[in-house]
């Protein structure tokens, strides 16, 4: 029947989808299930089981109503189970002496009872069984599904995954494994119903296909209801989820942000933008719950109707039966009933499919490969400098629509040397530091660490052996101690001290209640811009690092501080490799080399007393500076 066909494609296509469907998520839940086969099977093995105590309590059902509905004179030789058992002598002989005496009928009828309740105990128990072994699989590969996608945000290259907004990222890795989870319980909800669903029918079919086609009528009427429905929630669904992102993207932001609020005077417009999103999201969850609760309602009243339609239609089909109208009819109806059940269970389970299949399109987003970098591994362990560093004409283009943030940079930092990058704000210096850690690849020419690659080299050996210190600085919430140690596991309170001194800031920590081991709170909310910085700088002292990047680094230090900083950098730059970003000019006079930058290029190049004497850009600068020694920033002075 291209009805019936029709239906049970509709029902059975989410089923088939977790086998078929090709795309990332779907891959991946695959995967992770072929990991627990065993449990699989036995979630079928106990659907199997459960649909077949189900059908064989039906047959007992209709065997029970014709025992007791029978008239006292029936001939029971003529009960067709009779002739059914005609090849088992025994029993056949058995069934007839019991069934011609009115103790021995009541006494089949008790048996029959027994078989109903022990068939439905059965039932019980491998529902039971099946649903333990769902949530044990969905929790497993729940827990593994939420690690994989860690790893899978972990394995981003810096400037893809920065792409994304930290709402987001976080909403892909913490609903991850809640997704896989509601995935897996809805197919093993599909295949339970389905196979069950299977059995109620071909019952129906063996009692009657003329009231079948009634209850299909029916079933045709629901189908109908349900294509009216489902696609609007659906697209609810995914409106809710944008706003859903919205909001946790803006909470993220607003606290993170806090400072940032409270000294524009911008807290007032931030909550009216929440409230607006709360609003959003309210109007879309009362929407999708009005139209998701219309389904069942539906769906509940359709077989009451199909009921009443059976009962009367059944007293022409089955007058003539030898067992009467009532064991069929109370068989059919059962069985129908049943039957609805299934049928209500499946629609309400494509329905959660629909408003689950937003968070698996999400999956889908994080899951694929295309649109992607990943951080590179593999390469030589990175040992040490021996000779110096090369940027061999290097260009550095952010996206293709972007113009070219470095363009053909040469230049050289020998082991040992310190060299500035001067220049003003969006000249590119920030950009070569970030070359050289390996945030970005960049778009032309190399970068050579002894003449080798950096490409060549393992990235995060080479980024352990890194101290990088800019102006934003990100402290965890954890001990100072363990701030400056971290990534150093084996660092002692000794080395950490020794460290902290160095970048001038035993002093404060001494002053905090419990020195080092005071706790930072979240972002470093109690710890000022210059001693966030100094913190920083103990962390990349500490390393012993073979290249130290200072991006900035005093930018944010009261003047008498920065002499202090500046003389701990002074000391480290006698003995080793140093990239230095500078606002202040003055902070360095005595590096071996001074690039001055502008608009992506190395305008000017050499020591400090050189470029004065050139009287251009570097020149100019100085005087500037000389003029106003209080201005810190650059960004308002034009190269
Ligand atoms: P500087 O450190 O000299 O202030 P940057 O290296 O930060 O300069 O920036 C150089 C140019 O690259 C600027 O035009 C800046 O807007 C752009 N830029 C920097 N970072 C990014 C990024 N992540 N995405 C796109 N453009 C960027």
């Amino acid at each position: 029947m291209p009805l019936l066909h029709r239906i049970a494609r509709r029902l059975t296509g989410p089923l088939l989808a977790a086998f078929t469907d090709q795309r990332p998520a779907a891959r991946l839940i695959r995967h992770s299930a072929k990991k627990y086969w065993k449990l699989l099977a036995l979630n079928f093995g106990t659907s199997l089981l459960a649909s077949l105590s189900e059908g064989a309590t039906l047959g007992i059902v209709f065997l029970s109503v014709s025992l007791i509905s029978a008239p006292e004179n029936s001939d029971w030789s003529k009960f067709s189970i009779l002739g059914n058992l005609s090849q088992f002598d025994w029993l056949h002989d058995w069934l007839s002496s019991a069934l011609s005496t009115r103790t021995g009928r009541d006494g089949i009828f008790v048996l029959l009872l027994i078989t109903a309740v022990v068939l439905q105990g059965l039932m019980a128990v491998t529902s039971y069984v099946n649903s333990i072994s769902t949530a044990v699989m969905g929790s497993r590969m729940g827990a593994e599904i939420t690690g994989k996608l860690n790893d899978r945000v972990l394995s981003l290259t810096f400037g893809c995954a920065s792409r994304y907004r930290v709402g987001d990222l976080l909403l892909y890795v913490g609903s991850g494994g809640s997704t896989v989870q509601t995935e897996i319980s809805l197919a093993n909800g599909l295949l339970m119903n389905s196979l069950q669903l299977l059995i109620y029918l071909a019952i129906l079919v063996a009692i009657s296909p003329w009231l079948l086609l009634v209850a299909s009528g029916m079933a045709a009427i629901m189908q109908a209801v349900q294509k009216l429905l489902l696609p609007r929630i659906r697209s609810i669904s995914r409106e809710q989820q944008v706003v859903n992102v919205e909001l946790s993207s803006h909470q993220n932001e607003q606290i993170q942000g806090l400072r940032l609020l409270h000294s524009t005077g911008q807290l007032e417009s931030s909550r009216k933008r929440l409230r607006f999103l709360l609003n959003e999201s309210k109007r879309l969850s009362i929407r999708q719950s009005k139209l998701s609760n219309l389904v069942q309602p539906i769906s509940n009243m359709l077989p009451i109707i199909s009921i009443a339609l059976i009962a009367a239609l059944s007293l022409f089909i089955f007058k003539d039966r030898s067992s009467g109208v009532l064991p069929s009819l109370v068989t059919f109806i059962i069985a129908l009933q049943r039957l609805n059940q299934r049928v209500g269970s499946l629609t309400g389970l494509a329905t959660s499919y629909a408003a689950n299949s937003a968070n698996v399109e999400r999956l889908n987003e994080i899951l694929r490969d295309d649109d992607k970098e990943f951080v590179r591994s593999g390469g030589v362990p990175f040992t040490g400098i021996t000779d110096g560093i090369q940027l061999d004409d290097l260009s550095m283009r952010y996206s293709p629509e972007l113009p070219e943030a470095l363009s053909s940079i040469q230049l050289r930092i020998g082991r040992g040397q310190t060299v500035a990058l001067v220049g003003s704000s969006g000249a590119g210096k920030s950009t070569i530091a970030d070359l050289l850690v390996g945030l970005y690849d960049p778009t032309g020419g190399r970068i050579l660490i002894d003449g080798v690659d950096i490409h060549s080299i393992n990235l995060s050996s080479w980024q352990q052996r890194l101290g990088v210190v800019s102006q934003d600085t990100f402290l965890f919430n954890a001990s100072i101690a363990s701030n400056i140690g971290f990534g150093l596991e084996r660092a002692s309170l000794e080395d950490i001290k020794d460290a902290a001194a160095k970048a001038q800031a035993a002093g404060f920590i001494a002053d905090l209640p419990e020195g080092y081991e005071t706790k930072i709170g979240e972002r470093g909310y109690r710890l000022s811009g210059g001693q966030r910085q100094r913190i920083s700088l103990a962390r990349a002292i500490l390393r012993k690092p073979e290249l130290l990047i200072l991006d900035e680094a005093t930018s944010a230090l009261d003047s008498q501080s920065e002499r202090l900083v500046q003389q701990a950098i002074e000391q480290f730059e006698r003995q080793h490799t140093v990239l230095v970003i500078a606002h202040r000019l003055s902070t360095i006079v005595n590096a071996d080399v001074i690039c001055v930058l502008a608009e992506g290029r190395i305008q000017e190049r050499g020591r400090h007393h050189e470029l004065l004497a050139q009287s251009g850009l570097y020149a100019k600068l100085w005087s500037d500076q000389s003029k106003h020694p209080n201005q810190t920033s650059m960004a308002a002075t034009p190269v």
